[in-house]
């Protein structure tokens, strides 16, 4: 993922509240550097995959707006707002407090017979957080994706006749069960947790995942993008 650079933050143009500088604006919010260099990285691999995806043209890339409030449930960073009057148009939203729980997690992988090639645990690889925030960036684009029907959702119950896909879907459904589980005992609000098991969503984490395992192999920008726009 060698051409993920810099200059793409010039073309974030949806910073609500004033007009101030990109930033300023979160100078202002967070006084930590690495904390302003996680919200801008998320901002900037959003609009590297939109616009990959989306338009050639980077002018007309998708709206990224800010918020510094906390997500509803403080656990989604950034998220995807499909057209729904409230803007008269879709935008990626990135609510600044939120982004302080975007974690490094494993990487899971699967070769070719579908199969987990760690013998242990504790061989599992660990992403690093520019390693999660591109992938957590290729999920809200996958969102887009689907909202726009220019996807058909890959769901728990699809097969593929790459095994190694099989494997992320079967994986990806463990995960999210246990996730369920998380929530209900955690008391979650109910439409929260209906949300978080959809098929829109499984979709998407599963995309998320496979795109981050991708990115520890030196996958090229070309092959990250085809993945982004998966079907089965
Ligand atoms: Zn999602």
């Amino acid at each position: 993922m060698k051409s993920l650079k810099e200059p793409f933050i010039n073309h974030i143009n949806g910073i609500v509240e004033n007009n101030e500088s990109f930033d300023a604006f979160l100078e202002k919010k967070l006084k930590n550097k690495e904390r302003i260099n996680t919200v801008k990285k998320l901002a900037i691999y959003i609009v590297f995959f939109d616009s990959l995806i989306f338009s050639q043209n980077f002018e007309n890339s998708m709206q990224v707006f800010f918020f510094s409030r906390r997500s509803m449930y403080d656990y989604i960073a950034a998220y995807y707002h499909p057209d729904m009057g409230n803007y008269g148009f879709e935008t990626y939203n990135i609510y600044i407090p939120s982004t302080k729980r975007i974690q490094r997690r494993p990487i899971i992988s699967f070769d070719k017979n579908g199969k987990i090639p760690y013998e242990e645990y504790k061989d599992i690889p660990i992403a690093t957080k520019e390693e999660v925030l591109i992938s957590v960036a290729a999920h809200e684009v996958r969102h887009r994706l689907q909202y726009n029907n220019l996807v058909e959702p890959i769901k728990r119950n699809s097969v593929s006749r790459n095994k190694k896909v099989n494997g992320f879907i079967q994986y990806n459904a463990i995960e999210l069960e246990w996730m369920r589980k998380f929530f209900c005992q955690n008391n979650y609000p109910e439409e929260f947790i209906k949300n978080r098991m959809s098929n829109e969503e499984f979709d998407a984490s599963l995309i998320e995942l496979i795109i981050l395992s991708q990115i520890r192999d030196n996958a090229s920008v070309e092959k990250v993008i085809k993945t982004l726009k998966m079907e089965i």
